[in-house]
């Protein structure tokens, strides 16, 4: 008998997830993407003649997941790691390198941590001391910034982590959870007395692996959509159909669009948590839970320059911006030193973040007041006296999920009420257990595998 599957999200997670139900025997699968496009928050357009993302532009390493949905795809011989890695961040209106020997903003060597003058003498002190406070662990749902705070002093929670990891994630990482934000952090504090001492083991039990930290891709993240979506091409997949409800009868899930209803075995919703709440309207206590998920907004805008306009060298990868400086900006990625494929000689391009939870105001300026508040702010700090040879806003509004302290218990309780309230329907994506690409595409399998599995029950 065949059964059939709808899977609601054509992001990342959602074409992952269809592409493993679609090619199983005995599967009728149809895509359902609400967009004239796939992709979601993956987006690769032409800006000066060339592919640069518009949000994603790189995947992590260290979670197999993307390479081998690379592999798998015969996408491997188009990877591409960054030009550099270096990277900087402003201090009182000053532009310093970040020193060497630094985890997730976490300074492991504390005479690069002096030497880079992030922080004062006294602050890269107090930093030291973690080697010799007592353990003071308080247990689960700690946040990073607490954790960063107790251990190493607030200067290096302030002017290192928390620009670090809360741009990653556009959040403020005093509310951020600690074991599912900064994994690799919260595992060494745990498991050590020492932070410094934790991280220093961690490095030494799998030193630098050959692959680069980061991949992407010579066209651009978009490259992995297009691919992925030609590798279901003879499927079913339709854009344009936001799905308006899905609903349970008796002997099976209903989805409902503006134009038709489709009756179904199995629903793999990966749409971001804040649609999922009002599609599940009739199964309120998991919408409930859905809708307490914080979420935040970015908008990114592209600037292109002439690079004999720009007075500094641009030698990294980009620079951040701590909350303390003022700034609208809270990021830049010095996108044509990253990726030099994204500009010819003559150009530069950066991209200029504003945004994150706590801080909506680049939401209220309209799109010439955020370039021009932005392009003062950047031209400032990098010494840029022409004008703007092209720009692009793209705005990335409720685009951050926020994993507040005890969010994997809250995913838990909206699993265990979708299983009892909504039998035969699997969330996926970014809202729930890790926002960043590789998480999104095993949250796309593992949703697969939840459903076949199902399926197997009826
Ligand atoms: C600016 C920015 C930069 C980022 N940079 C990186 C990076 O460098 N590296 C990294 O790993 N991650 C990065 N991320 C995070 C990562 O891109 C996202 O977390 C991930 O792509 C989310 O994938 P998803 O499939 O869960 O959700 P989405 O991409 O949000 O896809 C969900 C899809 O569901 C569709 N949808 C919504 N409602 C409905 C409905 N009612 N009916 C049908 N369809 C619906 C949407 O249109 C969308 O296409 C970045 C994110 C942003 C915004």
């Amino acid at each position: 008998m065949t059964r059939q599957v709808v899977v609601v999200g054509g992001g990342i997670a959602g074409l992952t997830a269809f592409r493993q139900v679609q090619k199983h025997v005995g599967v009728d699968a149809v895509l359902l993407e609400a967009s004239s496009r796939f992709g979601g928050k993956i987006r690769t357009t032409n800006f000066l003649g060339h592919p640069v993302d518009e949000g994603a532009d790189a995947f992590i390493t260290r979670a197999p997941w993307g390479i081998e949905l690379c592999t798998e795809l015969g996408l491997d011989g188009f990877l591409i790691s960054p030009a550099t890695s270096s990277a900087y961040v402003l201090v009182d209106g000053v532009l310093r390198k970040l020193p060497a020997g630094l985890v997730l903003g976490v300074p492991t060597k504390l005479l690069p941590l002096l030497r880079s003058r992030i922080v004062s003498p006294l602050a890269a002190l107090r930093a030291g001391f973690d080697r010799f406070l007592p353990d003071d662990w308080p247990g689960d749902d700690e946040s990073v910034g607490g954790l960063i705070r107790r251990r190493m002093g607030d200067q290096i929670a302030e002017r290192l982590v928390d620009p670090l990891i809360g741009s990653i994630n556009a959040g403020d990482t005093d509310h951020l959870d600690a074991a599912l934000t900064a994994p690799q952090l919260e595992t060494a504090a745990r498991r050590n007395r020492s932070l410094i001492t934790g991280l220093k083991a961690q490095a030494k039990a799998s030193p630098s692996p050959q692959t680069p930290v980061f991949l992407g891709f010579e066209n651009g993240m978009g490259q992995l959509v297009e691919t992925l979506v030609n590798s279901v091409s003879e499927a079913d997949t339709r854009t344009n159909t936001p799905v308006t409800a899905i609903t349970r009868e008796t002997d099976n899930l209903v989805v409902w669009t503006q134009q038709t209803s489709i009756e179904c075995d199995a629903v793999i919703l990966a749409t971001p948590a804040h649609q999922a709440a009002h599609l599940l309207a009739s199964c309120p206590r998991a919408a409930d839970r859905l809708s307490s998920i914080e979420h935040a907004s970015v908008a990114m805008v592209t600037m292109g320059f002439k690079r004999s306009d720009i007075r500094h060298s641009l030698n990294g990868s980009g620079m951040l911006i701590p909350r303390g400086e003022g700034l609208l900006t809270t990021a830049v990625s010095w996108g044509s030193s990253k990726w030099p494929h994204w500009a010819d000689e003559e150009h530069a391009i950066l991209r200029v973040s504003a945004g994150r939870a706590g801080d909506t105001r680049a939401l209220a300026l309209d799109d010439n007041e955020l370039v021009e508040t932005l392009l003062t702010e950047v031209a400032n700090i990098l010494e840029i006296e022409g004008d703007l040879v092209e720009w692009r806003v793209s705005r990335w509004i409720d685009a951050f999920p926020q994993y507040a302290p005890g969010h994997d218990r809250l995913v838990t309780a909206i699993e265990r009420d979708l299983r009892s309230d909504m039998a035969g329907l699997f969330l996926a994506g970014a809202g729930y257990k890790g926002i960043g690409i590789p998480a999104c595409i095993n949250q796309g399998n593992k949703s697969a595998e939840a459903t076949l599995d199902y399926l197997k029950t009826l």
